[in-house]
């Protein structure tokens, strides 16, 4: 066993730098031995991929978030290094990498795709003495296979070398070890964890030792979750998933259960209209390679804008000042001269000219790089809103939720279940849709089914963003956030198209960036821009809205992908100490905790997919801190038992020995998969809240 375990930079010298931010913790330690060949990873220009980075250490990622970039998971750290996934074009992969980190794994790439980088390596060094304990030593069986999770604290919570080394032994003698390593948030000591480990048989015993000399207890793993759903009589209906569903296809589905079941299901339409999938018309007045004005519509561009032509001239006449004609759909901005005649107009003069000119009709903003430079004669240029869609209706669209239930008057205990608030999160609309259409299919011929029905209302939002999701299907598949633009200046530069929007789960009251809460942004152009101000967007509002109206919801279920968490409040902290939204009483935290081993019970029934029991807790323990997510504004102001859902399980790979990330957009049979183990999970929700009315809790 190597006593070198801590990881350090591959280069002494490497440090994270993200924003203004600038980690000094990276400066190494021992000089770290030559990397293993390690094939690198790259992209095409202009290209983006999901991809899992080490990092120098959990604050880097903490700046990473802080940052706003596009991180999809929690980090896990393991095997001495702090993984990240994170969404990156080109251009930020290679300004991460200068920084420091390293790209391990092409999880997708827009195209497809999966590479993996080599191990890096680790150092340590001994102090003195300390104790240990464990805080969860969990096991459980997989489609015939043994995993163990242990989580183990050190007393010595200071000391960053601490080594704890976990051994466990099964029923028949055979023994083994493996390392745990360091995990700090926000700059906080929490504990030491590793993913879990594939073993010959269930263990009966574990303990711990560290390299201060620590020893814990010997333990007995508990079964995890150890909780099983009850048994689908035969004849059950399920399965009602078979291809990915854009929002068109979602809301044909919802039409068609409307229809088919009208005395068990309501059609709500949500009181927000998004924008729709429409953007306004843009075009480069100029090579976007050297000189370039943007000329941008003020209306859509399905609003008669796209197609408009824009153009600049020369007089051929001395001493004329800038003018501009819009006729027939043609702007002709006619150049300034001087008294030889020659063209004396810069690229500020045109865009500003334009700008003020036709206030209701066009925009102009000078390209990035193109100050002041002489503006050139050239077009026309046809503005085009970019949408590649064709088949997307251009106009505002109504959200719209399933109202479930034989008595649907509010009387009865409330469940909502909501997804694709992140547009990219396609198999998450499935988990709901095949949870709702289960409901409804089964009510007529399942006792249970019928008891739960007539006991509970449930609700589904199956796509909150559709504008962002038809975005995601036709333009560019990584789009997570909304459609609504609102950068301003260059920032408008189509070419930037792709990181405009508002993430919508950062984009709640409770405990939000606004707020000084850790893991929104200010930055438009960020993955998690957290719009303009709380719910300032119709998705969010449209969220609380239905909340609102229906005070009877007491139980909420946020579906997301991918990671495999099962997750609750608080899901916020401030900086500054690491200081959350409030915990949970005793009681309240007890009752999350027992609810969850069901939930995670009834997901494992389907295909053995267990979610790891570290992954399950507060959202800012066991995720990152996600200022402004919706479950917090449904906890703490609704009243309501918010969960989240993070589908998208990693898989164990048995000939590699490892976990592998599943990303946003997996190969349809794995999204199929994923709706319908989390369907169980749902029903399972729907039963916490059946028997909690029942007990009055
Ligand atoms: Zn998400």
């Amino acid at each position: 066993m190597s006593s070198r375990r801590r990881w350090a930079a591959t280069a002494a010298t490497a440090v994270l730098t993200v924003g203004l931010l600038t980690h000094p913790g990276a400066s190494a330690a021992a000089p770290p031995s030559a990397p293993a060949t390690a094939p690198e990873i790259a992209l095409d220009p202009g290209q983006s991929a999901l991809i899992r980075f080490r990092l120098p250490d959990e604050a880097a990622f903490q700046q990473l978030v802080a940052s706003g970039a596009d991180v999809a998971t929690r980090p896990r750290t393991t095997d001495g290094q702090v993984m990240a996934d994170v969404v990156v074009t080109s251009a930020e992969l290679a300004a991460l990498t200068r920084r420091g980190a390293v790209a391990v794994q092409v999880i997708q790439t827009e195209a497809d795709g999966a590479r993996r980088l080599a191990e890096g390596r680790r150092s340590a060094r001994l102090a003195g003495e300390d104790t240990l304990q464990f805080l969860q030593a969990y096991w459980w069986t997989s489609n015939g296979r043994t995993f163990l999770q242990t989580q183990v604290a050190t007393s010595a919570s200071d000391d960053p070398d601490v080594e704890i080394t976990v051994t466990w032994t099964t029923a028949d003698g055979t023994t083994g070890s493996y390392p745990l390593y360091r995990f700090e948030d926000s700059g906080e000591y929490q504990y030491h964890v590793e993913v879990p480990q594939r073993l010959p048989a269930k263990p009966v015993k574990v303990s711990a030792t560290s390299s201060l000399g620590g020893r814990s207890r010997v333990v007995t793993p508990t079964a995890w979750p150890n909780a099983t759903p009850p048994p689908l009589p035969t004849g059950y209906q399920k399965d009602f998933i078979d291809a990915y569903m854009t929002p068109i296809d979602i809301r044909a589905r919802i039409q068609r259960l409307g229809r088919q079941y009208d005395d068990l299901v309501d059609v709500v339409d949500l009181p927000r209209r998004t924008q729709g999938y429409r953007r306004t018309a843009a075009a480069y007045l100029g090579d976007p390679a050297a000189a370039a004005v943007v000329v941008e519509s003020v209306k859509f561009g399905d609003q008669g804008m796209n197609g408009v032509q824009v153009r600049t001239v020369d007089p051929g006449r001395a001493n004329r000042p800038l003018g501009a004609t819009y006729r027939d759909r043609v702007l002709t901005v006619s150049l300034a001269t001087d008294a030889g005649g020659k063209v004396i107009s810069t690229t500020d003069d045109v865009a500003a000219f334009i700008t003020a000119r036709y206030p209701q009709r066009f925009t102009a903003f000078v390209e990035e790089g193109s100050a002041g430079v002489p503006m050139p004669v050239t077009g026309p240029a046809r503005l085009d809103d970019g949408l590649a869609g064709s088949e997307v209706p251009q106009r505002p669209w109504t959200v719209q939720a399933l109202r479930i239930g034989a008595v649907r008057d509010g009387s009865k205990v409330g469940v909502l279940a909501y997804s694709q608030e992140h547009a990219r999160e396609w198999a998450t609309p499935l988990v709901t849709l095949e949870f709702a259409e289960r409901l409804l299919a089964n009510y007529a011929t399942d006792p249970a089914t019928r008891e739960l029905l007539n006991s509970v209302e449930v609700f589904v939002i199956p796509t909150v963003n559709p504008d962002g999701a038809n975005y995601s299907f036709n333009d560019y598949n990584f789009q997570r956030k909304n459609l609504v633009n609102h950068c301003t200046g260059a920032s408008r530069d189509p070419a930037l198209r792709n990181s405009w929007g508002v993430d919508i789960n950062r984009n709640y009251t409770v405990g939000s960036y606004f707020d000084g809460y850790v893991g929104g942004s200010p930055n438009c152009l960020s993955g998690t821009y957290a719009g303009t101000g709380e719910l300032s967007e119709a998705e969010s509002n449209n969220v609380i809205a239905l909340a609102k109206a229906n005070p009877h919801i007491k139980y909420a279920l946020n579906v997301h992908s991918y990671g495999g968490y099962f997750m609750w409040s608080p899901g916020a902290y401030k900086a500054a100490g690491r200081v959350t939204l409030p915990r949970p009483s005793i009681d309240e935290a007890k009752y999350f905790q027992d609810s969850a081993r069901r939930i995670v019970g009834a997901i494992s029934a389907s295909r053995g997919t267990v979610t790891w029991p570290a992954y399950t807790g507060p959202v800012a323990d066991v995720l990152y801190s996600a200022a402004g997510n919706s479950a917090d504004q449904l906890y703490y102001e609704l009243g309501i038992a918010a969960w989240d859902f993070e589908v998208g399980n990693d898989i164990w790979n048995e000939d590699t020995q490892q976990w592998e990330g599943v990303g946003f957009q997996p190969p349809f049979d794995e999204a199929h998969a994923e709706s319908q183990e989390y369907a169980d999970g749902l029903l399972e929700l729907v039963r916490i809240a059946r028997d909690s009315a029942a007990t009055t809790r």
